[in-house]
């Protein structure tokens, strides 16, 4: 556990001397958001993926989130809301009032104001609650060509306070065909400007977006892979961590040949996952094994098992732990997620395991909080 917390040094310390350095004037900054924490020694975990908000805006007081559920088990966390809201339509659900995507045929909207909610959250926290997140904007349509201008807009707004964008979704089974408007796409030009503008100030993406469509054939190509492998590589620059490595409720691992056994699940997709990570072209991107979905294939046999921590003993450096809660009511809902996990971690190196838990989340999350923050020292007037 020791050498878990000498990389915090450092990390302040690296912090402390490029933000006096390259960045002369940062008491705007400074004064919403000190550098990187010291951990509790019992700390498990940082937490790359956390809605602190529901699909009715709803959610867990940010204070309360940061000392007691995070406590001191989890010393850091991105946090944000969920950018689209639930229409409760009195036509379609009566009296009922939906507060899940698939409760309701009614649409649902992007809701803007969610950045405007983390933020105002986020500075009413003390400075020691604060170094401890990383709040992330994610009020915007990527249909529009428009929704560059809201992140940048956000920032001009809340400067200080922001480390990324995310958790936005593309493609979703359930979610994408109930959004109102423009079916977003990993083609669309809307998309690209978002990921220039983040890979411009430094923003850390988040982005969902599935690699196949529900219920697809065995055996064949996900849909979606060859799209998402060319948006990635437009876009060298942006540091992209792609959300449940593309893996949804029904949207499973992909199966390899009809003569697999049932114990092997997803050779396949094993394959498609080692290439991505061993492509130099696509070494800006990482992974998130968030989500109990995912937690539950990684788990479902031995075979599961033994290659997930293969594969996460082999490339450390590429794969983010997080929980992909939604407004928790308790620190058992937190930890739930981490203890899944648990023939995997017995079965990891205890470097591996530091640096999918803890160390990869404060190199991306440190460096995104010093290029953001000059970024806005640079351009926020
Ligand atoms: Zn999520």
């Amino acid at each position: 556990m020791p050498e878990e917390f000498k990389s915090h040094g450092l990390a302040i310390v690296i912090m402390a001397v490029v933000s006096v350095a390259v960045i002369p004037s940062v008491a705007l900054a400074r004064k919403t958001q000190p550098p990187a924490p010291a951990p509790a020694v019992s700390c498990l975990f940082n937490d790359s993926h956390f809605h602190l908000t529901n699909y009715v805006q709803k959610g867990t007081d940010m204070a309360k989130y940061v000392d007691e559920i995070m406590g001191d088990k989890v010393c850091r966390s991105t946090v944000f809301g969920i950018p689209l809201q639930q229409t409760w339509s009195y036509g379609n659900s009566g009296d009922f009032a939906p507060t899940y995507y698939l409760q309701s045929d009614a649409p649902l909207y992007y809701y803007s104001f969610t950045d405007a909610y983390i933020a105002n959250a986020y500075l009413k926290l003390k400075p020691e609650q604060r170094q401890r997140l990383d709040p992330m904007i994610t009020g915007f349509n990527p249909a529009d060509m428009y929704a560059v201008d809201h992140i940048r807009r956000v920032l001009e707004t809340y400067p200080g306070v922001f480390s990324g964008i995310g958790e936005f979704t593309i493609h979703k089974e359930f979610v994408s065909s109930k959004v109102a408007g423009e079916i977003a796409s990993l083609t669309d030009p809307a998309l690209d400007r978002i990921l220039e503008f983040a890979g411009e100030t430094g923003l850390a993406v988040i982005l969902h977006s599935d690699i196949d469509m529900p219920f697809a054939k065995a055996g064949a190509e996900p849909v979606f892979l060859k799209q998402m492998k060319d948006l990635l590589r437009r876009h060298p620059r942006t540091t992209i961590i792609w959300a449940h490595i593309g893996l949804g409720r029904v949207v499973r691992p992909v199966q390899g040949q009809a003569t697999v056994e049932a114990t092997e699940r997803n050779p396949a997709y094993r394959e498609i996952v080692e290439a991505m990570v061993a492509d130099p072209t696509l070494s800006h991107v990482l992974f998130d094994i968030s989500w109990d979905e995912v937690a539950k294939y990684a788990v479902s046999s031995p075979e599961a098992i033994a290659n997930t921590a293969a594969m996460l003993n082999r490339y450390p450096d590429r794969f983010l732990f997080g929980t992909d809660n939604v407004a928790p009511a308790d620190q058992a809902t937190q930890l739930h997620i981490f203890n899944m996990w648990d023939p995997i971690w017995a079965r990891m190196s205890p470097d591996a395991i530091r640096k999918v838990r803890m160390g990869n989340y404060e190199r991306i999350f440190d460096a995104a909080r010093i290029r953001v923050r000059a970024w806005e020292t640079a351009n926020v007037k």
